[in-house]
């Protein structure tokens, strides 16, 4: 008997691959830092999220080893169970202060939280407004949640004003990446509120890209949006925080209700606690970060000026470490993106359905490891190939 099921899989691999959209591994080696080993090569990598260099900081590398003889190393259970750690409760504590809201639960990953928080504030009388740029794990978890999922067009207020206007839903559910994870741009946090405070909404901010890089490292959230008890706030912890995991930061009953209902963080392991303790470092690095945002600032400036006259791709307009230079066509992408590496660069190519059909782009994102010379050799190499 042929296997029908495993034909067509076949077929559609066959299909992504002739459309230059098939996803590889490569594999890594040693640590995250400005040049990578790949493929046993060494490249210099503009890929990571890793925007403060703290993934493999001394600092955190030191407190990874005294928690490790500590705690060991699995949580062993649930946090509902037995599996809340003193680390674990430390650092909730110290992220609620750190971004200015009363409490805060830590979930393994930014996806587990999104697939969690959004089914419970949102169900099938509800009604979640999501920007058509959000983050795969902010879609996952609206339409988990079994409410009216309504989109509206990238950074367009006045259509999200129209449709909230329109709802009938018991509750609404604003959702919004804050810097948004192929684009590099940021929501307009405070306009979102007024929408959300005129319509009675709760307001959801996912803040991936922006936590740790953006003002004084604690984030994308304005003044208002801290003290307002609409606003819930997602930070994912193996970005620029260096480790895993995500934290989400709200008022207490929030934090409460998700005890109760978050089904990604009730039914499963507690990420192991000593990666809670090196999140405590990783705060305490991030509150004291000011030099590495300068630096990383100062790269993002010296790129977007070297990138200024490039004679095609388009540079979006981004000021934060995420540097889409969008090139359109898939194919071209990837040629683009192997003549750099043929240079030793490391510049990630980005294809639908990450991001809308005929807007492949080079991902270029910088971190605070990134020397001066580092970002002129990719500005000479992207003059050379482009
Ligand atoms: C990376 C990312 C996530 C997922 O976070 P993980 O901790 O990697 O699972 C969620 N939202 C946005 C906007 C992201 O960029």
């Amino acid at each position: 008997m042929t296997h029908a099921a495993l034909a067509r899989l076949q077929q559609g691999l066959a299909k992504a691959r002739t459309e230059h959209l098939a996803r590889t591994h490569t594999v890594r080696d040693g640590r995250s830092g400005a040049a990578l080993e790949i493929d046993g090569e060494t490249l210099l990598a503009f890929c990571s999220n890793d925007y403060l260099g703290l993934a493999a900081d001394p600092a955190l590398v030191a407190a990874a080893h005294a928690a490790l003889e500590v705690c060991g190393v699995g949580a062993g259970a649930a946090h509902l169970v037995s599996g809340q750690h003193r680390y674990h409760h430390e650092f909730e504590t110290a992220f609620a202060r750190f971004v200015g809201k009363p409490a805060a639960l830590l979930f393994s990953s930014g996806y587990q939280a999104n697939l969690g928080v959004i089914p419970a504030l949102a169900g099938r009388r509800s009604e979640v407004f999501a920007d058509r740029l959000n983050h795969a794990s902010l879609v996952d978890g609206a339409q988990l949640s079994g409410a009216a999922f309504t989109r509206y067009r990238h950074l367009d207020l006045a259509q999200l004003e129209g449709q909230l206007a329109a709802s009938k839903a018991a509750d609404k559910l604003i959702v919004s990446d804050l810097v948004f994870s192929m684009d590099g741009d940021i929501a307009p946090v405070d306009a979102l509120l007024d929408l959300a405070e005129r319509h009675d909404a709760w307001l959801y901010l996912d803040d991936a890209h922006g936590f740790g890089v953006l003002g004084d490292g604690r984030g994308g959230l304005t003044e208002r949006a801290r003290a307002s008890d609409r606003v819930i706030y997602l930070a994912t912890l193996g970005k620029a925080a260096g480790v895993a995991g995500a934290a989400v930061a709200a008022h207490a009953d929030v934090i409460a209700w998700l005890v109760q209902t978050a089904r990604t963080y009730v039914y499963t392991t507690a990420t192991p606690p000593l990666l809670a303790a090196c999140l405590v470092e990783s705060l305490r690095q991030i509150a004291a970060g000011d030099a590495r945002r300068a630096h990383l600032a100062a790269r993002i400036a010296q790129l977007r000026s070297g990138l200024a006259e490039l004679p095609r791709g388009t540079l979006m307009a981004s000021q934060t470490a995420i540097q889409p230079l969008v090139i359109g066509d898939n194919a071209e992408v990837l040629r683009v993106a192997h003549a750099l590496r043929a240079r030793g660069l490391w510049v990630p190519a980005i294809r639908p359905p990450t991001v809308p059909a005929g807007s492949a782009r080079l991902r270029i994102t910088l971190s605070a490891l990134h020397s001066e010379a580092d970002i002129t050799r990719l500005v000479e190499a992207l003059h050379a190939v482009i």
